[in-house]
């Protein structure tokens, strides 16, 4: 194949108009185009909703030959299909949900496709490498890149395939597209796909319409109830698990007077798509969701994102809370976290294999740290980004209400060694009992009262051990046993030791309020 000369800006734009209907490039999408025409491999790391299908589209339809499409999901690709089509762009897929694969492959061999998109696995097959060899190739777009590292947060194994057949065809330019990837990954996916470092390209991360929030949560339906209250427009809940979805859409349907409806991945597919379809056309409904929901949804006047739980990863809640003000308009994003979500999280963790512990409990720690902040959260969000945002952004709790931040190394050394000296089994009811001098039966029975550790709590020290326990655990430094006790993890002895400081964030006056009282009881 001898490249054709790449197509002049005037061509580009006239193909944006009449085929997209767009009237000029977003962001880097014009860098990006203007590489993968000139036949140099990028990769692309633009947010959601930034417009990254254009950006190998458009090229589809300009440059002579088919762009094959990577895809790690049969109904992303479908929702691909639908809109490209809609454009009037030739496309195809070849999955194993197509009845149509004849058809397919002859329109492919006779050049009259623009697209073809194809699930990863098909990449190692040697009759799929001889079909691609038999006509005219002009671009690999790789979509969901982060896929192919191990460091990134969704590794797919079938990824790694992908590298022979690119090698097979050297002269074809690659671009790989992500929406998530720190720097740790974006060095790995340009040396998995075998594309050079200055072939990079980001896009600013920021979403300034989108105001963050993370919060303690205490009784998680009311907190919501808030939420939908102080928002009447279109909203997103995430919630951890099915049937955690199913009893907060009932109750929270109930309470509000607003329209809500559930939706993961056990509901009939009818359904799933009846709720999908009432949410997208409606202007003040809420979705009670697993993080099955939102992928490929273009909906762009949702107004809040809320997490009941905490996300899997910086990544994730950048992604989920990502759908909310896609317009530009004010948003929310407002996360709700536990201690017990951490104590699943690291239990999680240690179900699975070694060789991705490490990335895993470092992507839980930059988690808690986003949590734990004093800090602009958004400045933390886009440092993780690679970016160097300003020191406050002025739209987020801490900027909004600054928190204080307390040394409280003295009462986590009180706390870890009573957590010690009780054998590292009890859970923090107990051992506040023992830290506060009570002596009910099973602090006697245990002879906890003979402890060095008994009573030694000060008065003022009270009302902030919930949140230092929360704190700890987030931090690794109390891990949850078995029996839902609490041992000693991570850096708890530095702590003990008074090797490593302990510095949180002041628990909101509610919080306090309550726990003073039930400590004076
Ligand atoms: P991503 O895959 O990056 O999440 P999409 O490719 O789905 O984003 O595009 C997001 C939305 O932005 C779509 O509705 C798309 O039509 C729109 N869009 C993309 N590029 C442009 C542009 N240059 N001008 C206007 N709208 C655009
Ligand atoms: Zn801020």
């Amino acid at each position: 194949q001898t490249p054709a000369p790449a197509p002049d800006p005037a061509q580009v734009r006239a193909a944006l108009q009449e085929t997209f209907g767009f009237s000029g490039f977003r962001g880097v999408q014009d860098q990006v185009v203007e590489r993968v025409l000139n036949g140099h491999s990028t990769l692309a790391v633009m947010p959601t909703g930034a417009g990254k299908s254009l950006t190998y589209q458009l090229p589809a339809v300009l440059l002579e030959g088919t762009c094959v499409v990577v895809s790690p999901l049969i109904a992303l690709m479908h929702d691909q299909l639908r809109s490209a089509r809609a454009n009037g762009i030739r496309a195809a897929t070849l999955t194993s949900a197509d009845a149509d694969w004849r058809e397919t492959l002859d329109a492919f061999r006779a050049g009259q496709l623009d697209l073809l998109y194809i699930a990863p696995e098909r990449a190692s097959q040697p009759a799929f490498r001889d079909l691609l060899a038999s006509s005219r190739i002009a671009l690999f777009a790789i979509d969901e890149a982060h896929c192919v590292s191990e460091w990134g947060h969704d590794f797919r194994p079938d990824y790694r395939l992908l590298r022979p057949l690119l090698d097979a065809f050297p002269h074809v330019p690659r671009l790989a597209l992500t929406a998530t990837a720190d720097h740790h990954t974006r060095q790995d996916i340009l040396a998995q796909l075998g594309i050079a470092e200055d072939g990079l390209i980001v896009a600013g991360f920021d979403r300034p319409n989108i105001r963050y929030a993370i919060r303690p949560r205490d009784s998680i339906a009311r907190q919501l109830k808030g939420v939908i209250d102080e928002n009447p427009g279109p909203g997103i809940i995430y919630a951890p698990t099915r049937a955690r979805v199913e009893q907060l859409a009932e109750t929270l349907a109930a309470q509000t007077g607003r329209r809500v409806l559930p939706y993961h991945a056990g509901l009939a597919p009818e359904v799933r798509a009846r709720n999908q379809a009432a949410f997208v056309a409606s202007e003040d409904m809420v979705m009670v969701a697993t993080v099955a929901f939102g992928m490929g949804i273009d909906k762009p006047d949702v107004r809040f994102v809320a997490h009941a739980g905490i996300p899997k990863s910086i990544e994730g809640y950048y992604q989920e809370t990502g759908r909310a003000g896609r317009d530009g308009d004010p948003s929310v994003a407002v996360m709700f976290w536990g201690a017990d979500d951490f104590a699943r999280a690291r239990m999680r963790l240690a179900e699975v294999d070694e060789a991705r512990q490490q990335s895993e409990r470092q992507r839980l720690e930059a988690l808690a740290r986003l949590i734990e902040t004093a800090d602009c959260r958004r400045a933390v969000l886009l440092r993780h980004f690679g970016e160097s945002p300003p020191a406050r952004c002025g739209n987020c709790d801490t900027c909004l209400e600054p928190v204080d931040v307390i040394d409280a190394t003295t009462l986590a050394r009180k706390l870890l060694s009573a957590v010690y000296r009780t054998g590292q089994t009890y859970g923090l009811g107990h051992l506040e009992k023992v830290l506060m001098g009570v002596t009910d039966e099973r602090v006697l029975q245990r002879g906890h009262d003979q402890l060095s550790v008994f009573g030694i709590l000060r008065e003022e020290e009270k009302p902030i051990l919930k949140a230092l326990a929360r704190a700890l655990q987030a931090r690794g430094s109390l891990v949850p046993t078995e029996h839902g006790g609490l041992a000693l993890g991570g850096d708890a002895r530095d702590i003990l030791k008074g090797e490593a400081a302990v510095m949180i964030v002041r628990p909101p006056k509610k919080e306090r309020a309550r726990r003073g009282r039930s400590a004076d009881q």
